[in-house]
């Protein structure tokens, strides 16, 4: 696994701003968001992670169960509206740019080419002008952010949140704050949705995997935004839950083996 240099800070950042590892959503998999409750809430874009949220890792190809549900987003938000960004793909560990070609012909929309990995604030902006140089732009607040893991998605889609308003994320900057644009964008105190222009991406978290890859780190992931929820006594979660994800149980998802030889031989390596 590639040092993910930005990945690294994170911790030192999460205590001044915890609530930057709270998703907002959080599902099995895609299966489970109500695309159609999505567009008609604003969101017109949006930004997936790729291992472990649409492929198995080290694949390019979509898993099979989740070929409707991908179907049903591109027809919602559009191909061109749909963002892959991965650490894998599209990244100095693919020299050329050939495993992004190859993930954008399978999925059918386009990789984003960037230099640093997620949650990088370079890679923020190369999502930015991604989407701002759209026929019509789409803005952060209209975006939603979906990935399996804590450290680089959920924090990469917050952190661009922290920087599309100026309300506190802090835990005593919260607590002595209790109604403000970005508190509201992040954690609505009400039923008010938050108007585009103040709020950030929309963070979905997508906590199955179809291969088993950094459990020990995944369950920490967990651990921490359990901590996190008690520690700020908050939960976006409930109040998106209800509006964005569907109530209908999905089919189990096969974990599929690691081969014999994993990792990979080197040169081959994604995170
Ligand atoms: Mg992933």
């Amino acid at each position: 696994m590639p040092l993910n240099i930005p990945g690294l800070i994170v911790p030192f950042q999460l205590l001044f701003y915890p609530r930057l590892a709270l998703p907002a959503v959080v599902v099995k998999d895609i299966r489970q968001l109500d695309w159609a409750a999505l567009k008609a809430a604003g969101y017109r874009g949006a930004v997936f992670d790729k291992d472990n949220c649409l492929t198995i890792p080290h694949n390019d190809t979509l898993v099979p169960q989740l070929q409707d549900a991908w179907s049903d987003c591109l027809h919602t938000f559009g191909p061109g509206n749909v963002l892959i960004v991965s650490n894998s793909a599209g990244t100095h560990l693919d020299p050329g740019g050939i495993q992004a070609e190859s993930v954008s012909y399978h999925l059918r929309v386009p990789v984003l080419t960037h230099r640093s990995l997620k949650p990088a604030y370079t890679c923020i902006t190369s999502i930015r002008t991604y989407f701002a140089s759209l026929a019509s732009p789409i803005r952060d607040g209209e975006l939603i952010v979906v990935g399996d893991r804590i450290f680089t998605d959920i924090i990469m889609a917050n952190r661009m949140a922290l920087k599309s308003s100026k309300a506190p994320l802090s835990v005593a900057e919260a607590k002595t704050t209790t109604s403000n644009s970005r508190q509201e964008a992040l954690i609505p105190t009400n039923e008010k949705e938050p108007d585009v222009a103040s709020r950030g991406p929309l963070a979905i978290w997508t906590t199955g995997v179809w291969q088993k890859e950094s459990m020990a780190m995944r369950w920490c992931e967990q651990k921490l935004v359990d901590r996190v929820r008690v520690w700020t006594n908050s939960d976006p979660s409930v109040y998106y839950g209800r509006r964005f994800v569907k109530r209908e149980v999905v089919e189990e998802m096969p974990v599929a083996k690691r081969p014999w030889y994993w990792p990979p031989p080197m040169g081959n390596e994604k995170a």
